[in-house]
C-alpha cells in the first residue's frame, strides 16, 4: 500500500514536473509574442526592431543584418511599432526630431519645462556616468514621454576611439545604467562627436550586428563649437541651416549649455513656423548617418570578430532578459490551495526558473500549514521537490499565461 502511494506519488510529481516544463515552453513563446504588441507608456522599452528580427528570424536573416553595414536601417512598415509616437512619416511630412546630448544634468530640468510648455517631444542621448549621478532627471526625460539613447559612458575621445574594446565596454555599461535606472533597454545610439572620422567600417558593423541604431543629425545648431556659445548665435545657426523634410538637430543639454536652454523656446518657434512636427526616434526610424572618412582621426587596431561578437551576444542577452523580467511583471498570481485555504503568491514572490516553480521557503510553510519541518539552507525553494519530500500530493493544477493555480490535498 505503502509503495502503491509512493509510485502514484511519484507519477503526479513526474507530470507536474513535465507540465511546468511545458508551462514553461509556453511562457516563452508569450514573450516573443510580447516584441509585437508592446503598448506606449512611460514604461515601455525601446526594443530594437533588429532584436525582434535576432530572435524571430532563421540564421539567414541574421547574415543580412550583419551585411547591412551602415546603411541607413531598412524600413519595414508591416511591423507594429513600438510606441503610438513613433508613427511612421510618410515622405511629404516635415518632421524634426530634436536631439539633446551630454546629459542629463542640471539643464536638463528647464529643457525638459520648456518642451512640456510647448507639447513637443525630443530624443535624450545620455552619458552613462550622468545617469548614475542624476537618476531622478533620467527618470524623468521617460516619465514625460521623450526617448532616450546611449551616448557612451564618459564621451572621452581618446579611449572611445582608441580601441574598440573600450568603447563597447563604454556601450554596454551605458545600457546597463539607462535599464536599471528607467527600465527602458535602449537601442538608440549617437557616438560622441558624432561617426565622422570617429567611425571606420568595423564599427559601424558591429553595432549595427549587435542592433543598434547609430544616429547621427543633418542640422548642427552649433551651441558645443566652443565654450559658452551665445543663444542669438544658435539660434543664427538653426536659421540659416538648410530645411529638409526630415530635420535631426543637434543640441546639447549637458553643464554648461545653458545658453542651448535659453535658445531652445526660439528654435521651437521657428520650427514650428515652419510647419514641422516634432517627433521622438525610435528602433524604427531610420537614421541619419555620416559616412566612412577615408582618414580617421585615429590610428588603433582593427575592431576584432571577437569584440563584435561580443558585443552582439550582450545585446542580445540583454534584450532576451529584459523581454522576460518584463514578462514575468505581468504574469498572473499564483493561487496555492490546500483544502478551503487559499494562498496568493504575487509575480514577485515566486518564480520559474528552467521550468520549476519556486516559492519562498516561508511561504511554502505558510501553505503547508506551518506543522511540517523544512530544513532547507536557501529561501527559495523549487515547489515539486520540496513537497515530494514531504509526501504531499498535487491533486491538480492550472498552469498557464492566464492562471496558475496549484492544489494539494489538505
Ligand atoms: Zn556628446
Amino acid at each position: 500500500m505503502r509503495r502503491m502511494m509512493q509510485a502514484a506519488i511519484y507519477v503526479l510529481v513526474l507530470s507536474f514536473g513535465l507540465f511546468e516544463l511545458g508551462g514553461f515552453a509556453l511562457y516563452k513563446g508569450e514573450a516573443l509574442r510580447e516584441i509585437y504588441s508592446e503598448q506606449a507608456g512611460p514604461e515601455t522599452t525601446v526594443v530594437s526592431y533588429y532584436k525582434a528580427k535576432l530572435l524571430l528570424a532563421e540564421p539567414a536573416t541574421y547574415e543580412s543584418v550583419q551585411m547591412e553595414t551602415n546603411k541607413p536601417t531598412v524600413i519595414e512598415t508591416d511591423l507594429p511599432n513600438n510606441r503610438v509616437e513613433s508613427k511612421l512619416p510618410t515622405k511629404s511630412e516635415k518632421i524634426i526630431y530634436l536631439t539633446f546630448d551630454d546629459g542629463p544634468s542640471k539643464n536638463t530640468e528647464q529643457v525638459l519645462q520648456i518642451l512640456k510648455q510647448e507639447e513637443v517631444k525630443a530624443t535624450f542621448f545620455v552619458l552613462g556616468e550622468q545617469v548614475l549621478k542624476q537618476p531622478e532627471m533620467t527618470k524623468r526625460i521617460i516619465e514625460e514621454g521623450h526617448s532616450i539613447g546611449n551616448h557612451t559612458f564618459n564621451h572621452k575621445y581618446e579611449s572611445l576611439y582608441g580601441d574598440f574594446a573600450e568603447f563597447a565596454d563604454q556601450v554596454m555599461k551605458t545600457d546597463e545604467a539607462i535599464y536599471r535606472t528607467t527600465g527602458v533597454r535602449t537601442t538608440l545610439f549617437r557616438a560622441p562627436g558624432g561617426t565622422y572620422r570617429n567611425f571606420d567600417q568595423g564599427y559601424f558593423d558591429a553595432m549595427a550586428a549587435a542592433g543598434y541604431h547609430v544616429h547621427d543629425w543633418n542640422v548642427d545648431s552649433g551651441d558645443s563649437r566652443r565654450i559658452g556659445v551665445p543663444a542669438a548665435e544658435i539660434i543664427k545657426t538653426i536659421k540659416g541651416s538648410t530645411l529638409v523634410n526630415k530635420l535631426n538637430v543637434l543640441l546639447h543639454d549637458g553643464s554648461g549649455h545653458s545658453e542651448s536652454v535659453k535658445a531652445l523656446p526660439a528654435i521651437i518657434k521657428y520650427y514650428k513656423s515652419k510647419g514641422y512636427t516634432f517627433a521622438l526616434l525610435t528602433d524604427q526610424i531610420e537614421p541619419i548617418q555620416f559616412g566612412v572618412a577615408k582618414q580617421l582621426k585615429w590610428t588603433r587596431p582593427k575592431v576584432t570578430e571577437k569584440q563584435a561578437t561580443n558585443l552582439a551576444k550582450f545585446s542580445e542577452e540583454f534584450s532576451n532578459s529584459v523581454k522576460r523580467a518584463q514578462a514575468e511583471k505581468q504574469a498572473p498570481s499564483l493561487i496555492l490551495h490546500r483544502g478551503n485555504h487559499e494562498l496568493v503568491l504575487k509575480p514577485d514572490e515566486y518564480r520559474l526558473i528552467k521550468g520549476v516553480i519556486e516559492i519562498s521557503k516561508r511561504k511554502l510553510t505558510e501553505w503547508i500549514g506551518g506543522g511540517a519541518e523544512l530544513k532547507a539552507e536557501k529561501d527559495m525553494l523549487p515547489l515539486r521537490i520540496s513537497l515530494q519530500k514531504l509526501g504531499i500530493t498535487i491533486t491538480n493544477y492550472v498552469y498557464n499565461d492566464q492562471q496558475r493555480e496549484v492544489w494539494i490535498s489538505d
